[in-house]
């Protein structure tokens, strides 16, 4: 099972963290891996890591808050592979800022590259999937789309909708072969939370409330992924897998 061998798999924001984890595992399953992320140079090396462990990678740098850029470069990817099998829309960013001070600004733009952007480069991804009659859509959601946490209204706001998405979506393409997930992360040791992993208060306080009694790692989420763009999950969709050592499930 979850022989990804033959396939072809696009994970955005993929240079680190989550992403590359998710490339590396996919990746391993057998796929051939596109990786993205804006800064080339560290999505070179990024690339260059991969091969060393005998994955086949195609480095594929775009932004994706620029949709006509990202489009043509994912219609460039396809015509090199000549197909796009798993779509793993995974780029994100955050802003921290008290409610009552946050810059309109700043949360247009988090909503737009955590939901508008990912609305637009996913829909272009479905129309060629829904054509070919296969695909597998995966976003990353949060947990702080389920649970409230101060200072992050933008990311919780964009999170949250990703996750109706992932539902409006998996009814619309029900029946073209094209399934819709996402997998909703909880606290995951990366460079986005790096500000809370370097504050002993904020260690003490997540060690005691996670179940788990610990961060998550980003390998601790590429099982999700995996599932999630296998083949065999082909009668799962809409559905959003928490990842998070239990944190949403204990008051
Ligand atoms: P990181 O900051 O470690 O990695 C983010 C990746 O996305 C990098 O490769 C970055 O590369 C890329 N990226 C950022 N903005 C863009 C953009 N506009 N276009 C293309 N690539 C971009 O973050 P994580 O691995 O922690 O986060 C991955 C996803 O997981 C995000 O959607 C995040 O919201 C979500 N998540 C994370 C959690 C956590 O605890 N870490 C919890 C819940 C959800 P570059 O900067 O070079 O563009």
């Amino acid at each position: 099972m979850f022989d990804l061998t033959g396939q072809v798999a696009l994970v955005t924001g993929s240079s680190r963290g989550i992403g590359y984890a998710a490339a590396r595992a996919l990746g391993r399953q057998g796929a051939v891996v596109a990786i993205n992320g804006r800064d080339p140079d560290a999505l070179r090396r990024a690339g260059d890591a991969l091969r060393d462990q005998g994955i086949a990678v195609h480095v594929v740098p775009f932004d994706v808050t620029d949709v006509a850029a990202a489009e043509r470069a994912i219609d460039t990817l396809i015509g090199i592979t000549g197909r796009l099998d798993i779509y793993f829309a995974n780029a994100g960013v955050q802003h921290r800022a008290p409610l009552l001070s946050f810059p309109q600004a700043e949360f247009e733009r988090i909503v737009f590259a955590n939901l508008t952007a990912q609305w637009a480069l996913g829909r272009h991804v479905a129309a060629g999937m829904a054509a070919r009659g296969y695909g597998r859509i995966l976003f990353t959601g949060s947990l702080s789309a389920l649970l409230g946490r101060k200072e992050i209204t933008a990311y919780s706001a964009a999170k949250a909708a990703i996750h109706g998405m992932v539902r409006q979506w998996a009814t619309e393409l029900s029946g073209s072969g094209v399934t819709v997930n996402a997998v909703a992360p909880g606290y995951i040791r990366t460079e986005l939370t790096r500000n809370l992993w370097s504050d002993d208060e904020f260690n003490r306080w997540l060690e005691s409330r996670v179940p788990q009694g610990k961060w998550g790692v980003p390998d601790d989420v590429v099982a999700a992924v995996v599932f999630l763009a296998a083949r065999e999950a082909g009668y799962v969709t809409g559905q959003v897998l928490v990842v998070d050592g239990g944190m949403a499930s204990v008051m």
